[in-house]
């Protein structure tokens, strides 16, 4: 029986034109293809659709170096020529080989096999092998492990993608001692884009915002969405407060100038919380919750503020959930009441409108101020029910007033953007039997948004059926000048702001109130200046032709039974009284803080604090020129020297002017470095609250030398 050439291993001619074809056939398919190099490497067979790819025949790419087909740099995902040449080199058999090709700027994958051939006296003669093409499922697998990292809608890193970052981030640093910081961004007002304009517009409008906030800081920072409208920032080596207030007041300006959306324009804004590793935490874990508490108050601050972490604050978001858990019963347990503040016009003193305004007594903590509550009803939405129960009580109270005197009340953005707000105006003016044109919404500036939209068409209904509108605090918020001359309102009410400040060197407040009076006369708009509390104030707006005035120069806001009082008296009109000049913008403060020297340590009385000085108040016999360390509290330590000294007060200077906090104070631009601490034997840790703790000197058990300055016992008057 003859032997099949096959089974012999020695191929017939016959046999072996037969393996060509079906190479030859297996090429053309373009499932798969064959390479050959010499000793060298370079190419001595390479499959035609192989060598058609990189647009050449395999005639052309002959002799050339197999490996130069290949992208050389280190490619991250294991596959790289260097492995190759590795093999190459090694002589080594390999298969399964990934590697990627440059072709036309665009990325191919191949995966690679190959044996090297040695002849009979076993000298290596070069390789063969084969390959196939991998290009589509490695794409697909990058485009997974791209969305796994990143948000698919801006493109930057996604929460999962910046938690590693930020572990990373942290491990290294802490080995080297470095800082960084960690920014929360969230936006305020996205959520009535999402209602108003639709969940298009406000995807269109994150991708900007992404955009917006990748202009502000540099290429070393790594931005995350972390979902929603929430976005984080890592910014590495950073820890001077001065230069992260900058940088979030920067990000918040720019957030907060109008968007250009194919749906209409809005303007939203942003609150920022910063921490600070390792001050304000050490693991990711930390330092994330500390931003995350520094956002919560920035928004609760009243929101397009930025905050940085202090123990403080923790204290505070807690409060404030418990207010909110308070704030829900209040209304049904009668804690809730009006009081009413007089508008009054400069040119008659008589009295033209009251605002409502609310209050509330809570049975243990006493009177707490709008200020605080009404934000929390806001976010809470609980506003909308107490809004309602305003509207209803302020419209029954006015029923009782004289025909010409209005009731102004304020309505927030929720009551604005929840459907129905002219129908429960309705009802409370029908329910009272209060004509709509005594009745005035105050709508803040902040609250508004392009046309076609839910508060835009509750402001016609509004206005439709006779209800006045106002805007509040006017020159605070976003609107432009523009948009007051398409808007529908009959007066707006100057803010407190453009007066303070306004009899400073170089101050243009004047001109400016002048300027939105003109304005406001050419469209037939009111106008009330607020906050008006001494008399060059109320000559001011006077002077400018301000039409009313509500302030303290006629009158704070009076109970019900001091409004009834006036009722029975017929005392419509008012005097303007008050003192000559605003008092200093400089508020007293009476907080206690500690001055460091020589190793001693003082409790002392802050009075008075400025970004360049101090007054302090406490210690006798200080001579000028003594230099101190002051200790703020939280790390906070700022070196000062006496500049004056008169009995117990002093007034020192700092060597690093103080940065703005945020909140409307100040803070120190740097703090005890935890790295220092930890150096002087602490274990690494976050700063903890209080005071800075002195680290117990080794050389001197007793820690603290004589005191150098008397102190006199002081009862700090501690004021919160
Ligand atoms: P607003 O609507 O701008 O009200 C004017 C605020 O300025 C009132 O503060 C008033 O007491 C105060 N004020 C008036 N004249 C002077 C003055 O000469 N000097 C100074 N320093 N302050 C003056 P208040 O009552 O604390 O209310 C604060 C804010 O709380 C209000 O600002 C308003 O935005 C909000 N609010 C008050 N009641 C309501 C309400 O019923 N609903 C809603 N949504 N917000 C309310
Ligand atoms: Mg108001
Ligand atoms: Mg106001």
């Amino acid at each position: 029986m003859p032997v099949t050439p096959a089974f012999t291993g020695l191929a017939s001619s016959e046999e072996a034109e037969r393996r060509l074809l079906l190479m030859s056939e297996y090429e053309q398919t373009g499932s798969g293809w064959f390479w050959e190099t010499d000793e060298r490497g370079n190419i001595l067979y390479l499959s035609q659709p192989m060598a058609e790819m990189f647009g050449k025949s395999p005639d052309m790419l002959a002799a050339t170096p197999f490996l130069s087909l290949f992208v050389s740099e280190q490619t991250g995902d294991g596959a790289s020529p260097r492995s190759l040449s590795l093999m190459f080199g090694g002589r080594k058999t390999f298969s399964g080989l990934t590697m990627r090709g440059d072709i036309d700027g665009e990325d191919h994958y191949w995966q690679l096999s190959g044996r090297p051939k040695f002849d009979a006296e076993g000298n290596f003669q070069g390789y063969r092998g084969h390959g196939g093409n991998v290009t589509e499922s490695r794409r697909a697998e990058n485009e997974t492990e791209r969305l796994a990292q990143f948000d698919s809608l801006t493109g930057l890193s996604n929460r999962h993608r910046m938690q590693r970052k930020v572990d990373a981030m942290l491990t290294a640093f802490r080995a080297a001692k470095r800082t960084c910081a960690v920014m929360l961004l969230d936006l305020d007002r996205f959520k009535q884009v999402n209602d108003t304009l639709g969940h298009k517009a406000g995807d269109e409008l994150l991708k900007e915002v992404a955009q917006r906030i990748k202009r502000v800081f540099d290429t070393t920072c790594e931005i995350g969405r972390l979902g929603g409208d929430e976005f984080q920032v890592l910014i590495p080596d950073m820890d001077d407060r001065g230069q992260l207030g900058e940088l979030a007041t920067k990000v918040i300006a720019m957030l907060s100038q109008p968007f250009s959306l194919p749906e209409g324009r809005c303007t939203i804004g942003a609150s920022v919380g910063i921490a600070i590793a390792p001050y304000d935490g050490v693991t990711r874990e930390e330092v994330v919750h500390s931003a995350d508490v520094a956002l919560y108050a920035a928004k609760n601050g009243g929101r397009g503020q930025f905050r940085f972490f202090s123990k403080e604050l923790q204290n505070e978001s807690h409060l404030r959930r418990e207010l909110e858990r308070d704030l829900r019963e209040a209304l049904e347990r009668g804690q809730l009441s009006l009081e009413y503040q007089p508008i009054v016009s400069i040119a008659t003193n008589r009295i033209v409108a009251m605002e409502a305004l609310l209050r509330w007594y809570h049975p243990e903590r006493g009177k707490i101020s709008p200020e605080i509550f009404i934000p929390i009803a806001e976010d809470s939405n609980l506003i909308v029910s107490i809004g309602e129960w305003v509207l209803r009580k302020a419209c029954a109270d006015a029923v009782n007033w004289p025909e010409d005197v209005r009731v102004c009340v304020n309505i927030s953005e929720q009551q604005i953007i929840t459907q129905g707000l002219s129908r429960t105006v309705a009802n409370a003016l029908s329910a009272a039997g209060l004509p709509a044109d005594r009745l005035e919404c105050e709508l803040k500036e902040s609250a508004h948004f392009g046309d076609g939209d839910v508060s835009e068409r509750e402001l016609r209904a509004l206005r439709r059926m006779g209800v006045r509108l106002a805007l509040d605090d006017f020159g605070t918020g976003a609107s432009s000048l523009g948009y007051l001359r398409r808007a529908p309102f009959e007066t707006i009410k100057i803010d407190p702001s453009f007066l303070r400040g306004a009899f400073e060197e170089g101050s243009r407040n004047g001109e400016l109130i002048g300027a939105i009076v003109a304005l406001a006369d050419a469209l037939g708009i009111e106008t009330v200046a607020e906050g008006v509390e001494a008399m060059e104030e109320f000559r001011l707006v006077q002077a400018h032709g301000v039409k009313n005035i509500q302030g303290f120069v006629y009158s704070p806001s009076m109970a019900l039974e001091e409004v009834e009082e006036l009722l029975a008296g017929h005392e419509w009109e008012m005097t303007p009284t008050g003192p000559e000049k605003q008092r200093s913008e400089r508020r007293k403060l009476y907080r206690r803080i500690h001055i460091i020297h020589e190793d001693h340590y003082y409790d002392v009385v802050l009075r008075d604090l400025s970004r360049t000085g101090a007054m302090i108040e406490g210690l006798l016999d200080v001579p000028v020129g003594t230099e101190f360390v002051v200790d703020f509290g939280e790390g906070q330590l700022a070196v000062a020297k006496v500049v004056r000294s008169h009995q117990d007060q002093q007034g020192l200077t700092f060597e690093t002017p103080l940065v703005n906090d945020g909140a409307g104070g100040l803070c120190t631009r740097n703090r005890v470095s935890p790295y220092l601490l930890a150096a002087g034997g602490l274990p690494l840790a976050q700063l903890p609250p209080g005071h800075f703790p002195l680290v117990e000197k080794a050389d001197n058990p007793m820690m603290l030398s004589v005191p150098r300055f008397g102190t006199k016992n002081l009862k700090a008057k501690l004021e919160y």
